[in-house]
């Protein structure tokens, strides 16, 4: 490529709003332009870079014996209706309207579509095992977009879904996905963890997100010292070994009951009257962190929301952020001496306007009340929960814990029998009868990852691309060009061999000054740049240095070649 031909259009200033390094930098290198919230154009630039995550994901999946189809992104709602999904997805689910009134969402999941393509097209066990897969645009109406593509609202997603007779082939398929992940995320660069992730309502026995570690990761993870062991913070709470806590500092009250379920289980629980409580009620169950609301604005995590559909009236669930935003409350744990970490906590902000904030502790057939919020749940931020979990032993009994954060970039999922037994998706076994399908589902978000590669790869002069994904590996910069009629031979005749050698090359042909043109080329972070110059092709070689490193080197035509093979 060469770039006085290509579009390439970085820029100095970039919106406030634009929190974290990934979001400043693809806005600054021109990858990206907001044109709505949480929706973006991604430029030729930005796109080179969301091609070549795209492809490494398809060769793996593809080489791992899944086959490629393409959904629509426009699905009817009676689909929706028979999953019972149409009213459970909540306010991530957009909702269209064609002009004879039938009514759509765009697709913020496929497991609807695909089990129907399953139902009508698998008929015998012969057909199985299969796993289908698509790389396609999702929308989710996410509360609170934000940090660019990273959470965005329109997004590109790479979801597989698999098809089976019986669980042992289940389990062999979600082996074999597991094992295609790390080998996506290796040969993308990437620094990740596997963690075992929460199955929450939708059941199955196993679930794991593949978490790239970054400080600003909106998630939590904690992980043994001594083992392999990791698991989202939810998860980790749930599995803590009873008793590794210290006693709290204040009397807390064990009251035995059954896991409260209903708006008035809980109001009774904590105390206050229904009236009050039906506002918004924040619950750290063993399910995750969940709020209800019966009013406002609702958003319903699915993969939460069985949990509460035995509640009356609108019951709405949210992830953290949601309810910090919705609340201003940042839910927390409580405090540094405060309740077992198997117990969740349950907060009631509408009583706590009233008075102080009533909280206690939910665990599975058992509660703990007496907690103070003000006093007890100072514990809002990462740092504070490193101080409060960080050394008690890990639940394998291995090592201790300790707590990073991480983006989720893929999760994978035994969903067992939930959406075939519902779609009524079966095949004939070998003996004529009718078998309902097992299934499992594998996302990796294609987009967030090229932000989660920036956040772990960038400096101050601007990205630093991992090799597979850089939008060009090596860009050629002549100097004085204009000038010298040699320089620009040069540049030529060695774009056009790397190119013929087939090496991914950009040839900065803009006629910028060097400075001006280095700093681009750091910006979009090219990871091997050679300069060609006078100079140089009086002594034989070429300026190269690596993105990675801060000093230059002379190399030879043949050292160059040496760096690409
Ligand atoms: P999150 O917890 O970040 O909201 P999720 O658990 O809702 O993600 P999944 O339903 O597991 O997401 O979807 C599969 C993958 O799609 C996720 O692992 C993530 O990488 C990606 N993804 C989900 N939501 C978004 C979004 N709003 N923007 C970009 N990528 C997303
Ligand atoms: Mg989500
Ligand atoms: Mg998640
Ligand atoms: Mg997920």
């Amino acid at each position: 490529m060469r770039l006085s031909r290509f579009h390439l259009a970085t820029v100095k200033e970039v919106p406030a709003d634009a929190e974290i390094a990934s979001h400043r930098l693809m806005l600054r290198a021109g990858m990206l332009r907001k044109l709505a919230a949480g929706i973006y154009t991604w430029s030729p630039l930005g796109l080179r870079v969301l091609r070549k995550v795209e492809q490494a994901v398809r060769e793996e999946m593809n080489r791992a014996g899944a086959i490629e189809l393409l959904m629509p992104s426009i699905q009817p709602r009676e689909l929706w209706e028979e999953t019972g999904r149409w009213e459970k997805f909540g306010g991530q689910l957009l909702k269209l309207r064609d002009r004879k009134d039938a009514e759509y969402c765009y697709g913020p999941t496929h497991e609807e579509v695909v089990t129907d393509f399953a139902r009508n097209e698998l008929r015998s066990y012969k057909q199985l095992p299969v796993n289908f897969y698509q790389i396609q645009t999702k929308f989710r109406d996410e509360i609170r977009p934000r940090f660019g593509v990273m959470r965005a609202r329109e997004f590109l997603m790479k979801d597989a879904y698999s098809f089976h007779l019986d669980p042992a082939s289940l389990e062999a398929e979600y082996r074999n996905m597991y094992e295609t992940y790390g080998r996506i995320f290796t040969r993308l660069g990437l620094r990740f963890r596997a963690v075992q992730a929460d199955t929450g309502a939708i059941g199955g026995n196993a679930s794991h997100e593949f978490q790239v570690l970054a400080d600003s990761g909106e998630d939590a993870i904690a992980f043994s010292t001594g083992s392999d062991y990791a698991a989202n913070i939810e998860l980790a709470e749930a599995l803590a070994p009873a008793g590794t806590r210290p006693a709290p500092a204040h009397a807390l009250e064990r009251v035995d009951t059954p896991t409260q379920k209903t708006i008035d289980e809980i109001c009774a629980f904590l105390g206050v009257a229904p009236a009050q409580c039906v506002k918004t009620i924040l619950v750290r169950g063993v399910d995750g962190l969940v709020a209800l609301c019966v009013r406002g604005d609702h958003e319903i995590n699915e993969v939460k929301a069985a949990k509460l559909a035995e509640l009356p009236g609108e019951s709405v669930l949210a992830d953290e952020a949601e309810i910090l935003k919705a609340t201003g409350v940042r839910p927390g744990f409580i405090g540094p001496a405060g309740l077992p970490a198997s117990i969740p906590v349950i907060v009631d902000r509408s009583a706590a306007i009233l008075a102080d904030f009533v909280c206690g502790g939910n665990a599975d057939g058992s509660h703990y009340r007496g907690a103070n919020w003000e006093r007890d749940a100072r514990i809002t931020r990462i740092a504070d929960l490193r101080k409060v979990v960080e050394g008690d032993p890990s639940p394998d009994g291995q090592g201790e814990l300790g707590i990073a954060r991480g983006i989720e970039v893929g999760h994978v999922f035994q969903l067992g029998q939930k959406y075939a037994e519902v779609l009524g998706a079966t095949v004939l076994d070998d003996q004529g009868k009718s078998r309902v399908l097992w299934m499992g589902c594998y996302g990796i978000g294609v987009s967030r990852i090229v932000a989660a590669a920036i956040e772990q790869n960038h400096d101050e002069a601007g990205i630093a691309w991992p090799e597979a994904m850089a939008p060009w590996r090596v860009a050629i910069c002549p100097i004085g060009a204009h000038q010298s009629e040699a320089v620009r031979e040069e540049a030529e005749r060695l774009y056009a061999e790397l190119a013929q050698a087939g090496i991914d090359v950009v040839l900065d042909d803009r006629g910028l000054r060097p400075g001006a043109m280095f700093a681009d080329m750091e910006l979009i972070g090219i990871p091997h740049r050679i300069v060609v110059s006078d100079r140089g092709l009086a002594a034989g070689t070429y300026e190269y240095r690596r993105r990675s490193e801060s000093e230059n080197r002379s190399l030879t035509r043949e050292d160059i070649g040496r760096l690409f093979d």
